[in-house]
């Protein structure tokens, strides 16, 4: 479950401040689906950056996997981040050199506690498997298509097992039809219980959430059900 309680965050643009995030409430229970959406400017980002644990807020709480996150350092910050996120991005962010299975692998292989043994082999070939590219494990990205390409990122994004998958605009390089396999395999991974965090500024792709937090100005404006779950 991740809590947050009245996060803000400031920028200093010269003597200017700018409020990035204004007092923020936000609790995300486990197994939920939820959406931020919100006009450019708003805070997304920002607030996608605190939840992922690649930056700490101004002020105020956020606890995630049990631990207040805001008072970590650097170091315990960024353990965290390895332990507990998926992190699934718009331009996939896989290596060029390294088949589908070896970018699953990927973040194993940073892993200070083992070195990546027959088992973690085996759960990366269960994750293609799982998004449908168990027979694409030896291709290299430029070999996969786009939609194929973010199944990989995903499938790495959950070999840690994380607490949440965090999606900055996953769809934002693909076409329509590839978008919505995608956010149809996002569903999957939510009904099989995965809590998923979608960052975007696209209602067609939000709708998908089963809950939309709408930002506007550095604050949640509103929290709608996902369009497809309403009634
Ligand atoms: P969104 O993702 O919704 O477009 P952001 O979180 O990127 O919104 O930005 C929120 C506000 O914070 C904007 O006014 C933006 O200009 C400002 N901002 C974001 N990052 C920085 C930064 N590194 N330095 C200064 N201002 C920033
Ligand atoms: P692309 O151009 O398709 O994004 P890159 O080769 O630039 O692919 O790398 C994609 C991502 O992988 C980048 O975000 C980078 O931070 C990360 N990365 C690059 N080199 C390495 C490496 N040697 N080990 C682990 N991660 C890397």
């Amino acid at each position: 479950m991740i809590q947050i309680q009245g996060l803000s965050k400031h920028y200093m643009m010269g003597d200017a401040q700018v409020d990035a995030l204004k007092s923020v409430d936000l609790t995300i229970e486990t197994g939920e689906f939820v959406a931020i959406m919100g006009p450019s400017g708003s805070g997304k980002s920002t607030l996608m950056n605190v939840i992922g644990c690649l930056d700490k807020p101004t002020s105020g709480t956020y606890f995630m996997a049990e631990q207040e996150v805001a008072s970590l350092d650097d170091d315990l910050l960024s353990s965290l981040r390895n332990q507990h996120i998926g992190f699934v991005f718009q331009s996939f962010h896989l290596l060029p050199r390294l088949s589908a299975k070896d970018n699953v692998l990927l973040p194993l292989r940073y892993r200070r506690t083992k070195a990546v043994d027959a088992d973690d082999i085996h759960y990366a070939e269960t994750l293609l498997e799982r998004v449908g590219l168990l027979t694409r494990a030896h291709h290299r990205p430029n070999q996969l298509s786009g939609g194929q390409r973010q199944r990989v990122a995903i499938a790495r994004a959950l070999i840690n097992r994380p607490e949440v998958l965090l999606a900055d605009e996953p769809t934002g390089a693909l076409d329509s039809k590839t978008s919505e396999e995608i956010l149809a395999l996002f569903k999957e991974l939510n009904a099989a219980g995965q809590t998923i965090v979608l960052v975007t500024h696209e209602e067609e792709v939000a709708r998908h959430a089963k809950r939309v937090i709408w930002m506007r100005d550095g604050q949640i404006d509103r929290i709608e059900a996902g369009a497809s779950y309403a009634a």
